[in-house]
């Protein structure tokens, strides 16, 4: 977080007389110092769940046991409540306690009626209950910029190791690494690194990583996926590829690309057939494009309180954004935003979270790639498919007779590479017609299992015969549904993954 911006921001609203801010961090101690720094002579009521009301100088109890309850029915009344500061810590569990929220309005309604006061909550989760919304204000917490992370590194060096000389280049990349965590964090990683040899290296970068990593559990809606598929485990599929290709070439070369006038790549979407490498997809180009992955679980984005998951978007947004360069992956994105435009509160919440979705890729400018991929475009909005959103939308369909054989390829080869050439693939092409990609994995692999639980020496194409006699293929199970879905891309004009 920007001190400055921040401090400003909350004294602008405290001045405007907004009843409730809510700050959305989990740095406490530094919403402490801009409240004790912007606070002119107002008294503050500091409550937390652990130590009850307490005093905000010096966090000690004032009254022992006191409730959330009782603190705040000491200022029911305008008299009571003029001329002070409450400071709510951990209460976002209280929501759930009707008592609680009514008590909270009730101190908004006095200060809208003319009570020179002010309810900041601060919390690392954004919950807000519904009976409080309209009288809170949410209050961000910016992340760092790259400048502000390389003032705190210098400023790291120059009191613990003097003016030993620490490559600009090296501190260029640490500030990378840092991105996306907080001064806190930033700092006792330093102090981390520099303690197990008394300087700062290219080794500690690694401990940055996993601790990244950690941050991004600790969030709970990103989550990093390790990369270990490639380009080449994608088999067909070539226009994708090709594409990637084009695309990665670009992001890896940002600078010198805007310079020729090139925009900045802003994301795909891969819609189709499911089990036909959409995933994959995702995963390979992150490691086309050399950055991270991270996939948004839109299942766990949707929260049971108004705002909350407006906040998680948000939350998870800015979180790409700060770890940025990165491949941010929205899976299954028709279930996200099912049900827009709908009556009825779940779907006035996918409304508005969709509206602002669509507002951040429009406008977005970081480095931030994103991969959306969908089993069913029907469910998705009209609105996500137009020009502008995306740089382009795929369609993947069941591979074709060449696919399968590079599928078949590509999966023999990673379990018995020994038996690849005596393996007739053009017969098992030929019997696989409306298989998926998933299909014919499954195949490979249960053609190799029993070929060992029967104790044959290798496997044949015998055996791949009999694995594909024994599976139904997608296309039977889906017959109805994927033609429906083909003349559909035919129809809106979807590029083919395909050759
Ligand atoms: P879903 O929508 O069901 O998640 P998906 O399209 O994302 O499906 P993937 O998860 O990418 O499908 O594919 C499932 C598995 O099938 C992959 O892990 C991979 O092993 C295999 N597979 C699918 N398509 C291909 C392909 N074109 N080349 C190689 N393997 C493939």
């Amino acid at each position: 977080m920007e001190n400055r911006s921040m401090k400003i921001k909350l004294a602008r609203y405290i001045d405007a007389g907004f009843p409730i801010i809510y700050v959305n961090t989990f740095e406490e101690d530094k919403v402490d110092t801009i409240i004790s720094e912007i606070n002119y002579g107002k008294e503050i009521y500091e409550w937390n769940e652990t130590n009850g009301y307490i005093d905000f100088e010096s966090k000690t109890p004032l009254i022992e046991d006191c409730s959330l309850e009782m603190m705040l029915d000491m200022l029911k009344s305008i008299d009571l409540l003029d001329r002070k500061i409450i400071l709510l810590k951990d209460v976002v569990s209280y929501f759930e306690d009707a008592k609680i929220v009514s008590k909270i309005k009730g101190l908004a309604r006095l200060i809208n009626q003319g009570a020179d006061a002010t309810i900041i909550i601060v919390s690392s989760v954004l919950v807000i209950p519904k009976d409080l919304e309209k009288y809170i204000t949410i209050l961000e917490m910016d992340y760092l910029n790259t400048d502000e992370i390389k003032k705190i590194i210098e400023d790291f060096i120059r009191e613990n190791l003097g003016i030993q000389d620490v490559n600009e280049r090296l501190i260029d990349e640490f500030a990378v690494a840092f991105k996306g965590l907080t001064e806190f964090e930033i700092l006792n990683l330093l102090a981390l690194s520099y303690a197990d040899d008394g300087e700062l290296t290219k080794r500690d970068l690694r401990l940055i990583f996993d601790q990244k990593q950690q941050m991004i559990k600790k969030a709970g809606i990103l989550e990093m996926i390790p990369l270990k598929e490639t380009i080449d485990d994608i088999g067909g599929l070539e226009n994708l590829k090709e594409w990637f290709k084009r695309k990665a070439k670009v992001y890896k070369n940002m600078g010198k690309a805007k310079k020729y006038g090139v925009d900045m790549p802003k994301g795909v979407l891969i819609a189709g057939v499911p089990g036909c490498g959409k995933s994959l997809n995702a995963k390979a180009a992150a490691n086309l494009f050399e950055v991270p992955l991270l996939r948004l679980d839109m299942g766990r984005l949707m929260g049971k309180y108004v705002g909350e998951s407006e906040g998680n978007l948000r939350n998870a947004i800015a979180l790409a954004e700060a770890i940025s360069p990165c491949v941010l992956w929205i899976d299954e994105l028709e279930k996200a935003f099912a049900g827009i435009g709908g009556s009825g509160g779940g779907a006035e919440v996918t409304t508005r979270l969709f509206g602002n979705f669509l507002t951040w890729m429009q406008e977005k400018d970081s480095p931030t790639f994103v991969v959306a991929t969908a089993n069913d475009i029907m469910k998705l909005p009209p609105e996500l498919l137009r020009k502008g959103r995306f740089d382009e939308i795929f369609y993947v369909g069941l591979p074709n007779a060449v696919e399968r054989e590079k599928i078949f390829h590509i999966h023999i080869k990673k379990r018995r590479p020994q038996d690849l050439k005596y393996i007739k693939v053009n017969e098992l092409v030929r019997k696989t017609e409306g298989f998926s990609g998933a299909d014919i994995e499954g195949v490979v692999k249960d053609a190799v299992e029993s070929a060992f639980a029967d104790d044959k020496t290798s496997v044949q194409t015998q055996d791949i015969l009999e694995a594909i006699k024994n599976t139904h293929s997608l296309s039977e199970i889906m017959k109805d549904a994927l033609e429906k879905m083909a003349k559909e891309y035919e129809k809106r004009k979807f590029k083919n993954a395909s050759r």
